[in-house]
């Protein structure tokens, strides 16, 4: 890392600081996959806090030591807002739905006030804690790697990639194309774009729920954000050799220029713009739809989360980091959707993902960020029944399936309860990743449960979470002191 893009996030830091001593305050990052569960966990964190929801291990709040939250203007006029009382309304009502997913970066601003312990909080903010929480895709974090390759790097990590099971049989028309690409003929703004099609098409394939693959940069191809459709977006992995040398003029060098513009303007921006000052994050991760998709969705889930891990270790033991006390000190891993098992597999669903981010995880909590990992259901929308069947018990869920999903020959219309069994996740959670699985568990999406509510929405009952309390005490409970 360069000098001049350490004072950067000096800089982005000290505004930070001195904002702090005003009331200090947590930039909490939530991220994920597209899919993984980041608005509905947003949503449901926001609404439980504002409305008192049930939040037995929230430590500061079952102590009654919690006086009020609410939510404060928007605090940077450039960044969206997120959506929260829409999304509040989309979950509400007879034709109640899953909010609208994550597709760019937005911020929300919590503030909770509370009975202070300490006499320095006392006297200084009274007790009141800033939660700035940051929504951003996690296909935008697993670029951050690119920092540190070159486009030869890249494209030849990304071609050797997609000529092996399960990407291979999905990449067929962009291989094609490559072949009939001479990187050193002349640059060809059409050969670019057709190029970026091909390879764009490729990798909505490969993140499809029967491929169901992670490690898929650059992420703004499939994430684009507000560059939709923009020529920082036009370009593809050649065939080349690491050290591959691009002739001036030629395709190989259009397209290495035009990497190195993306990670100029879009990948190193948002790494200190955004991710280089968050303080906690909890990084969400649809692990039930990597195993129906089979181990190698798996193996690969855990290649992006190790990833992941790595850039968190990027900006550690900079002087502005030393300097500023800024860092991220706490980052979890959470299996999200838990409600679709029953509550005999949450551990389990645990003990799954504490695996496949283990190696990475020890070399994280060596660096000094604790990490943990939580099996959770940021809305439930399930409850359990056990149902017999030819004299044996099985562990059911219940709930509403969506239109369309279908089990066997049963297709459901979204009106019908229905007693479903998933089927039981693996003792040993090893299973997960040597195929021994396939065929044993399945799943199926559920609507939202519905909830009695009246006007204000934004502060009605909440909606029934698992581990919901646990995951809040983790992300800042230690703040309230
Ligand atoms: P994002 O792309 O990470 O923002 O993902 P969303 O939060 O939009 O979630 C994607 C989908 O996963 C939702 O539309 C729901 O179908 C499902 N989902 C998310 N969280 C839960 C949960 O806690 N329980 C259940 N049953 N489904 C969930």
């Amino acid at each position: 890392m360069g000098v001049l893009d350490e004072t950067r996030v000096a800089l982005g830091g000290i505004g930070d600081l001195f904002s702090g001593l005003v009331s200090p305050g947590v930039r909490l990052g939530v991220t994920g996959l597209s899919r993984a569960g980041k608005t509905v966990f947003i949503t449901a964190l926001v609404h439980n806090l504002l409305s008192g929801g049930r939040l037995p291990l929230f430590n500061a709040y079952a102590q009654g030591r919690i006086v009020r939250a609410y939510l404060e203007p928007q605090l940077h006029d450039e960044l969206p807002r997120f959506a929260y009382e829409e999304h509040v309304q989309s979950l509400h009502g007879d034709n109640r739905r899953w909010p609208e997913s994550t597709r760019r970066l937005s911020e929300l601003r919590l503030t909770i006030e509370y009975a202070a312990r300490g006499v320095i909080a006392r006297n200084t903010h009274g007790g009141s804690l800033h939660i700035d929480i940051v929504d951003y895709p996690g296909e935008w974090l697993l670029d951050l790697p690119l920092m540190t390759m070159t486009f030869e790097d890249w494209s030849h990590r990304t071609v050797s990639q997609s000529r092996i099971a399960p990407r291979a049989a999905l990449a067929g028309e962009w291989h094609e194309h490559l072949a009939s690409l001479d990187p050193n003929a002349p640059a060809s703004e059409l050969a670019a774009q057709e190029a970026a099609r091909l390879f764009t098409a490729y990798l909505a394939r490969c993140r499809t729920d029967a491929v169901s693959m992670s490690s898929l940069p650059p992420g703004r191809f499939l994430m684009p954000g507000d560059l939709d459709g923009s020529p920082l977006l036009t370009f593809a992995p050649l065939d080349v050799t690491p050290h591959a040398s691009a002739p001036r003029g030629s395709l190989h060098a259009m397209m290495r220029r035009r990497y190195d513009s993306y990670v100029a303007h879009v990948v190193k921006p948002f790494f200190y713009g955004h991710f280089a000052r968050l303080d906690r994050q909890i990084v969400l991760a649809d692990v039930l739809t990597a195993l129906n998709a089979g181990p190698s969705a798996v193996a690969d889930l855990s290649a992006a989360l190790t990833a992941v891990l790595a850039c968190f270790r990027q900006g550690e033991n900079t002087w502005a980091s030393s300097l500023l006390g800024r860092k991220i000190d706490r980052i979890l891993f959470a299996a999200t959707k838990a409600d679709l098992l029953h509550h005999t597999s949450h551990d389990r669903l645990e003990a799954i993902l504490r695996l496949i981010v283990e190696g990475a995880v020890n070399r994280a909590e060596y660096s000094g960020a604790a990490v943990d990992v939580a099996a959770i259901a940021a809305i439930r929308a399930t409850r359990e029944a056990t149902v017999k069947q030819g004299g044996e018990t099985l562990p059911c869920i219940v709930g509403v399936p969506q239109a369309g999903e279908t089990i066997g020959d049963e297709t459901f219309d979204g009106r019908t309860e229905a007693a479903i069994f998933p089927g039981d996740l693996p003792e040993d959670p090893a299973r997960a990743l040597d195929g021994s699985l396939a065929g044993a568990i399945r799943f199926v999406r559920f609507r939202p449960p519905l909830i009695e509510a009246k006007p204000p929405l934004v502060q009605s009952p909440s909606f029934p979470h698992i581990r919901l309390d646990r995951t809040i005490e983790f992300l800042f409970g230690d703040k309230f002191r």
